[in-house]
This record gives structure tokens, C-alpha cells and sequence, in this order.
């Protein structure tokens, strides 16, 4: 249908003037959607619906060649939109295309264009009929569910008392670590340090003091720690760990030392310490070169048990081999 009412628009709108064509053309012109038409041999525009001029607001006779068409697309979507839609026009190929149209007064409009290859009898081209459908709000959706997504993955990643990365970012990066220090052949480092006696501290201070006390270790071991691939997390209650990526044992005592240090001078109060009347921590600290066949998980367990062993021999201690 749509061909045969382009035909007879052809040349502008003396051709609708029987009484079909002035049916066909009311009904053209009353859709959201703008039809156009484009001659093959001439590449010109034979027709483009006048709502094309509150979509975009350039006039309908403004559009006389593809060249316009083209001209008046983002330059990051020209070249592919363009190589696209003349490829798939001349394999004969009904096809869509999104692309963001320039606007006169500059702005840009996402348009779907919806395009028929009219074919002549013997097969060749005879002309492309389409229409264009703004698509911005639903561009603007999409872009919205794309932003929530990213957030949410964020979100997934971040613990949320203390802010740090949390134990499902720690499996990640640990990971990818490891994987680069089998690569490389340097040795990696990981941290354990865990808060003593702090059953003790929430039943002193209160379960909302032991949340912000948590929130403060946190933040004091994320200044303990500036290279750019070092990592901290939450492991778990109150269990911090750090990824020391390129690390051998003696730099990762001195980072132990700088938490140790930084956490002395911060002197959180523990009445109920059984190491102090301030809040301490034990450490465990192993180092490896990971060579095939190491086992990522055995590592943990490795620094694991040596931080248990610090807390063996009364906390507030390091432990850094067995
Ligand atoms: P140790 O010196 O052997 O480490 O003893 P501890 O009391 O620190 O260790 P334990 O594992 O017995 O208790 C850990 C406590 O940490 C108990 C738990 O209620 C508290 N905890 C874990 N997560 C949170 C949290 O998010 N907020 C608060 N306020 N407390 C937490
Ligand atoms: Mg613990
Ligand atoms: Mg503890």
C-alpha cells in the first residue's frame, strides 16, 4: 500500500488530489511516524511527510537528497548508518536503522528508520519507502536501565556499613591477581587482620558503637593503603583484608606496620580489652608466587590459620610465618 500512495505522492501533494489519495495522505500525515520516499536513480527525496518539521524542524522541502539525510546525522552514527542502509538498499534488504538525527536548532533526536526496497519488475531497485519513528524516550529508558544497572552492580560490590569493597568484590580481584602474579612471576602479598576482643566492645558500647567503630577501622586502613593495585575489603564482621599485588614479605610487613601505626594513633577506646584500653588488632600475613597448580583457596586458609595463631599468642599480635 505504502509504495503506491508514495508513488502518488511523488512531486509533492498535487498527486493525493483523487479522492483515495487525499484518504491515503490524511492518513500518512496523521501518524507519529514520518514516511518518506527516495528515488534510487536519483538518490533525491520524492517525498517526506510534513511532520517531519515538528519532529526536527527542518522544513520538508529542505530534504532533496540522501546528502541531506546524511548531513543531518551524529558523526558517530553517519558512517555506519549510512555504509549500512546503502549496503542493505542495494542487496534488495528490507531493513531498520537507529541513528541520532540533528535537530535545526542543534539538539538531536533518536529515530528509528524503518526502510522497504521497492523493487521494479526485473528485480532492480526502484526506490526505498520507510518511516521514521522517534525512539528517544525510548533511548532515554534504556540509558536509565543502563545507569541503574551500573549502580546496582556497583552496590553489589560495596559493603554497606563501612563503604569498602565487601567479600564478593575480595573473591573478584583476588582472582584477577593471582592470575596476574602467576603471569608475571612477582609475588603478591595478602593481609588478614582481624579486631580483638570485639564481642567484648559491642557489649560495652553498644551494637550502633561498634558499627561506627567498624566504619573508623575501615577508614583508617584505607589510608594505610596508596598504591594504586592495593586493595582492601571487608571479609566479614569484623575481618579486613588487603591485596597486596607486586608485594614481597618485607614491603608487606612495612604496610603491616603503617595499619598498626596508624590504628595506634588513631586510639580508639576499649575498656574491655584484655591487650590495652585501646582497640588493637591481630594480624596474619603470608606471600606467595603463584605457580601452576597453586591453589588460590589454600593460600587464604595459609593466612587464615596465622592470623588464628596471633590471636593464640594473645592478640594485638603478627604473624607472618609458620
Ligand atoms: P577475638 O579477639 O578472638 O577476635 O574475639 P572477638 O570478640 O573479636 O571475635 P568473635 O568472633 O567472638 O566476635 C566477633 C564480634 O563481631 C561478634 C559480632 O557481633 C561482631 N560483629 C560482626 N559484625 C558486626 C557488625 O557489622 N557490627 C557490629 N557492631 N558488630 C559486628
Ligand atoms: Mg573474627
Ligand atoms: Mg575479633
Amino acid at each position: 500500500m505504502s509504495s503506491q500512495v508514495l508513488d502518488s505522492a511523488r512531486n509533492g501533494a498535487t498527486n493525493f488530489e483523487d479522492a483515495e489519495g487525499t484518504v491515503y495522505k490524511a492518513l500518512l500525515e496523521s501518524t507519529k511516524a514520518i514516511p518518506w520516499k527516495i528515488d534510487w536513480n536519483t538518490m533525491a527525496f520524492a517525498y517526506v511527510g510534513p511532520q517531519i518539521e515538528a519532529l526536527l524542524g527542518w522544513e520538508p522541502s529542505s530534504w532533496v537528497s540522501v546528502q541531506d539525510w546524511a548531513d543531518r546525522m551524529h558523526p558517530e552514527d553517519r558512517d555506519w548508518a549510512v555504509a549500512f542502509c546503502v549496503a542493505q538498499s542495494k542487496a534488495g534488504v528490507d531493513h531498520e536503522a537507529d541513528y541520532r538525527a540533528l535537530c535545526k536548532n542543534g539538539e538531536y533526536v533518536w529515530i528509528r528508520d524503518v526502510v522497504h526496497v521497492v523493487r521494479n519488475d526485473d528485480g532492480s531497485v526502484d526506490s526505498l519507502v520507510g518511516f521514521m519513528f522517534d525512539i528517544s524516550e525510548r533511548k532515554r529508558t534504556e540509558q536509565r536501565l543502563l545507569d541503574l544497572q551500573r549502580e546496582l552492580e556497583a552496590l553489589s560490590y560495596k559493603d554497606g556499613l563501612t563503604g569498602i569493597a565487601n567479600r564478593r568484590r575480595f573473591d573478584a580481584v583476588f582472582e584477577e591477581e593471582w592470575a596476574n602474579a602467576r603471569r608475571s612471576g612477582k609475588p603478591m602479598s595478602l593481609v588478614m587482620l582481624d579486631i580483638d576482643f570485639f564481642k567484648q566492645y559491642n557489649d560495652h558500647y553498644g551494637h550502633l558503637q561498634g558499627d561506627y567503630c567498624l566504619k573508623l577501622v575501615a577508614n583508617v586502613l584505607s589510608t594505610a593503603v596508596n598504591r594504586t593495585h592495593d586493595f582492601l575489603a571487608r571479609f566479614g564482621g569484623e575481618e579486613f583484608v588487603l591485596v597486596l599485588p607486586e608485594t614481597d614479605a618485607a614491603s608487606a610487613l612495612r604496610v603491616v606496620e603503617r595499619c598498626r601505626e596508624l590504628l595506634a594513633s588513631e586510639w580508639i577506646p576499649h575498656e574491655r580489652s584484655m591487650t590495652g584500653k585501646a582497640l588493637t588488632v591481630s594480624i596474619g600475613v603470608g606471600t606467595v608466587v603463584p605457580g601452576h597448580g597453586d591453589e588460590r583457596l589454600s593460600f587464604v586458609e595459609l593466612v587464615d590459620r596465622r592470623l588464628y595463631q596471633a590471636k593464640q599468642r594473645g592478640r594485638n599480635a603478627v604473624v607472618a610465618s609458620d
